[in-house]
């Protein structure tokens, strides 16, 4: 007996999918070191505009997971997409200079033998004016515009990190990843720098993973919390859940951990 049921209806609209697809996308990521998954089975997904913290302690999986995304660490299984385009797995994959990701680590050094104007230019393309004037505009967001002449030395560990953040977003990444980018700087500066942080990644909307073993640095900035633990996303929300509802005894000695 043959089903009569009619044909679907064909449709020019585009699926859900790709309409609502995220602008980062990690799917089940391992990688070995000397037969150990540092990272084992690692799937998220951020949208533009959003900041995400892998949220975890040290030797966990942060930095590897991060380097991936990056490009420069080859995973060893699973994809990672942006903007649903598949931009890596384990036989095709984009150089890192392609990945249109915007960088910032703890050390973060800026050239020395630049001015802070030429190294927020660094990565830009375009003519001299365009360039010059995003510079500007990005000095200024980071209240720097006084130093646009400087060089690095003259300035303070915490006016270094902002020129290194004003660079990373000078190409508008599509991206940005962060690992640990605040753990240099004095207690006193943090929050500051911090805020000023979050305030300028909303404007420049890129999507943010935000690596940091701080509990409190992932609260004050996350819109989502990603919590790793040995290679493993263990639980994922929005921060204040996942701190009132920690997932287990392990997530509650992390988060009352003064450290
Ligand atoms: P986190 O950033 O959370 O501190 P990492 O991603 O740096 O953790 O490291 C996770 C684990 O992988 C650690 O045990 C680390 O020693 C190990 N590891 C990282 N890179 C390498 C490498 N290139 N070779 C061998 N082991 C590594
Ligand atoms: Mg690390």
């Amino acid at each position: 007996m043959t089903s009569a049921s009619p044909e679907p209806m064909p449709s020019r609209r585009a699926l859900p999918t790709e309409a609502a697809a995220p602008r980062l996308e990690i799917r089940n990521l391992r990688r070995f070191f000397d037969g150990r998954a540092v990272v084992d089975d690692v799937s998220l997904q951020i949208q533009a505009g959003q900041v995400t913290c892998l949220l975890g302690p040290s030797g966990c999986g942060k930095s590897t997971t991060l380097r991936m995304i990056a490009g420069v660490e080859m995973q060893d299984s699973g994809e990672i997409y942006v903007d649903g385009k598949l931009i890596c797995d384990t036989v095709f994959r984009v150089p890192p200079e392609r990945r249109e990701i915007g960088l910032m680590f703890q050390d973060f050094a800026l050239f020395p033998h630049l001015s802070v104007a030429d190294n927020v230019a660094f990565g830009l393309k375009g003519s001299k004016d365009q360039k010059r004037a995003r510079v500007e505009e990005l000095l200024h967001k980071v209240s720097l515009a006084q130093y646009i002449d400087e060089f690095p030395h003259h300035l303070s560990g915490g006016e270094q990190q902002r020129v290194a953040l004003a660079r990373a977003l000078a190409p508008k990444p599509r991206i940005m990843l962060m690992d640990e980018p605040f753990s240099g700087l004095d207690n006193r500066l943090r929050d500051g720098i911090r805020d000023e942080t979050l305030t300028l990644l909303k404007e420049e909307d890129a999507a943010v993973l935000l690596v940091t073993h701080e509990p409190e640095e992932a609260m004050r900035m996350a819109d989502e919390i990603a919590l790793m633990r040995s290679g493993q996303i263990v639980q994922q929300g929005a921060p204040y859940n996942v701190y009132t509802r920690p997932v287990d005894r392990a997530a509650v000695g992390f988060f009352s951990d003064t450290n």
